[in-house]
Protein backbone atom coordinates (compact mmCIF):
# COMPACT_ATOMS: atom_id res chain seq x y z
CA UNK A 1 0.00 0.00 0.00
CA UNK A 2 1.47 3.32 -0.99
CA UNK A 3 2.21 5.63 1.62
CA UNK A 4 -0.37 8.22 1.11
CA UNK A 5 -3.00 5.63 0.90
CA UNK A 6 -1.79 4.32 4.88
CA UNK A 7 -1.72 8.05 6.49
CA UNK A 8 -5.06 8.42 4.38
CA UNK A 9 -6.76 5.31 6.14
CA UNK A 10 -4.89 6.37 9.46
CA UNK A 11 -6.61 9.50 9.38
CA UNK A 12 -10.56 7.70 9.15
CA UNK A 13 -8.75 5.74 12.55
CA UNK A 14 -7.75 9.00 14.08
CA UNK A 15 -11.39 10.64 13.05
CA UNK A 16 -13.66 7.98 14.43
CA UNK A 17 -10.72 7.49 17.77
CA UNK A 18 -11.57 11.34 18.22
CA UNK A 19 -15.34 11.29 17.64
CA UNK A 20 -16.08 8.31 20.40
CA UNK A 21 -12.88 10.40 22.77
CA UNK A 22 -15.58 13.03 22.28
CA UNK A 23 -18.43 11.48 22.89
CA UNK A 24 -16.86 9.70 26.27
CA UNK A 25 -15.79 13.17 27.49
CA UNK A 26 -19.29 14.43 27.25
CA UNK A 27 -20.34 11.58 28.56
CA UNK A 28 -18.18 11.77 31.75
CA UNK A 29 -19.47 15.35 32.30
CA UNK A 30 -22.82 13.88 32.34
CA UNK A 31 -22.15 10.69 34.97
CA UNK A 32 -20.32 13.25 37.04
CA UNK A 33 -23.39 15.09 37.31
CA UNK A 34 -25.63 12.75 37.74
CA UNK A 35 -23.22 11.14 40.88
CA UNK A 36 -23.44 13.98 42.68
CA UNK A 37 -27.18 14.07 41.92
CA UNK A 38 -27.83 10.77 43.84
CA UNK A 39 -25.54 11.03 46.52
CA UNK A 40 -26.38 12.90 49.77
CA UNK A 41 -24.36 14.65 52.73
CA UNK A 42 -23.15 10.94 54.11
CA UNK A 43 -19.75 11.22 55.37
CA UNK A 44 -18.68 7.60 53.14
CA UNK A 45 -20.97 9.06 50.31
CA UNK A 46 -18.71 11.93 49.65
CA UNK A 47 -15.81 10.16 50.32
CA UNK A 48 -16.67 7.78 47.55
CA UNK A 49 -18.15 10.35 45.48
CA UNK A 50 -14.59 12.36 45.79
CA UNK A 51 -12.54 9.24 44.66
CA UNK A 52 -14.89 8.80 41.40
CA UNK A 53 -14.34 12.51 40.53
CA UNK A 54 -10.95 12.26 41.20
CA UNK A 55 -10.84 8.96 38.81
CA UNK A 56 -13.77 9.93 36.44
CA UNK A 57 -11.14 13.08 35.97
CA UNK A 58 -8.09 11.10 35.60
CA UNK A 59 -9.73 9.56 32.90
CA UNK A 60 -10.93 12.86 31.35
CA UNK A 61 -7.83 14.27 31.70
CA UNK A 62 -6.23 11.21 29.55
CA UNK A 63 -8.73 10.86 26.80
CA UNK A 64 -8.43 14.66 26.69
CA UNK A 65 -4.65 14.86 26.27
CA UNK A 66 -4.88 11.58 23.56
CA UNK A 67 -7.86 13.89 22.06
CA UNK A 68 -5.44 17.15 21.74
CA UNK A 69 -3.28 14.25 20.17
CA UNK A 70 -5.13 13.43 17.57
CA UNK A 71 -6.29 17.08 16.47
CA UNK A 72 -2.73 17.90 16.41
CA UNK A 73 -2.28 14.74 14.10
CA UNK A 74 -5.41 15.25 11.95
CA UNK A 75 -3.76 18.88 11.71
CA UNK A 76 -0.58 17.75 10.22
CA UNK A 77 -2.04 15.71 7.79
CA UNK A 78 -4.38 18.86 6.75
CA UNK A 79 -1.01 20.46 5.93
CA UNK A 80 0.74 18.02 4.76
CA UNK A 81 3.74 17.95 7.47
CA UNK A 82 2.31 14.41 9.09
CA UNK A 83 4.33 11.66 9.02
CA UNK A 84 7.64 14.20 8.82
CA UNK A 85 10.06 14.30 11.45
CA UNK A 86 9.73 17.82 13.36
CA UNK A 87 14.07 17.40 13.98
CA UNK A 88 15.73 16.60 11.05
CA UNK A 89 13.11 17.14 8.38
CA UNK A 90 12.95 13.26 7.32
CA UNK A 91 10.03 10.87 6.64
CA UNK A 92 8.94 9.03 9.54
CA UNK A 93 8.86 4.93 8.81
CA UNK A 94 5.24 4.26 8.17
CA UNK A 95 5.70 0.58 10.88
CA UNK A 96 6.11 3.66 13.80
CA UNK A 97 3.37 5.77 12.37
CA UNK A 98 1.04 2.61 12.13
CA UNK A 99 2.85 1.38 16.18
CA UNK A 100 2.66 5.75 17.37
CA UNK A 101 -0.16 7.65 15.34
CA UNK A 102 1.39 10.57 16.93
CA UNK A 103 4.94 10.45 16.79
CA UNK A 104 6.16 13.68 15.65
CA UNK A 105 10.44 12.37 15.01
CA UNK A 106 11.32 9.71 13.29
CA UNK A 107 13.06 6.87 15.70
CA UNK A 108 16.68 8.07 15.41
CA UNK A 109 15.80 11.22 16.10
CA UNK A 110 13.97 9.83 19.28
CA UNK A 111 16.75 8.01 20.50
CA UNK A 112 18.84 11.37 20.15
CA UNK A 113 16.44 12.72 22.27
CA UNK A 114 16.47 10.30 24.89
CA UNK A 115 20.34 10.09 24.95
CA UNK A 116 20.18 13.75 25.56
CA UNK A 117 17.54 13.63 27.97
CA UNK A 118 19.48 11.97 30.82
CA UNK A 119 21.58 14.76 30.44
CA UNK A 120 19.23 17.49 30.47
CA UNK A 121 15.52 16.98 29.85
CA UNK A 122 13.98 16.15 33.07
CA UNK A 123 11.36 18.20 32.52
CA UNK A 124 9.15 16.11 29.90
CA UNK A 125 10.55 13.11 31.56
CA UNK A 126 9.16 14.58 35.41
CA UNK A 127 6.10 16.20 33.70
CA UNK A 128 5.18 12.60 32.43
CA UNK A 129 5.78 10.52 35.58
CA UNK A 130 4.01 13.21 37.57
CA UNK A 131 0.60 13.48 35.21
CA UNK A 132 -0.04 9.98 36.09
CA UNK A 133 -2.32 7.64 34.13
CA UNK A 134 -4.18 4.58 34.39
CA UNK A 135 -1.26 3.92 37.40
CA UNK A 136 -2.93 6.62 39.75
CA UNK A 137 -6.49 5.02 38.94
CA UNK A 138 -5.14 1.85 40.54
CA UNK A 139 -3.54 3.50 43.76
CA UNK A 140 -6.82 5.14 44.12
CA UNK A 141 -8.78 1.85 44.22
CA UNK A 142 -6.34 -0.01 46.46
CA UNK A 143 -6.46 3.59 49.11
CA UNK A 144 -10.17 2.59 48.65
CA UNK A 145 -9.98 -1.12 50.22
CA UNK A 146 -7.34 -0.17 53.05
CA UNK A 147 -9.16 2.10 54.66
ZN1 LIG B 1 14.45 12.83 12.57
Amino acid sequence: MARKDSILKMRDLLVKRRDALRRALAGDLSMLKSLSDQHGGDVVDAALDAVQDEISSKLAEVESRELANIEVALERMRTGTYGVCDVCGGKIPLARLNALPYATNCIECQRANENAGAGGNYAGDWSRVLDGGPADVDVSFSDLETT
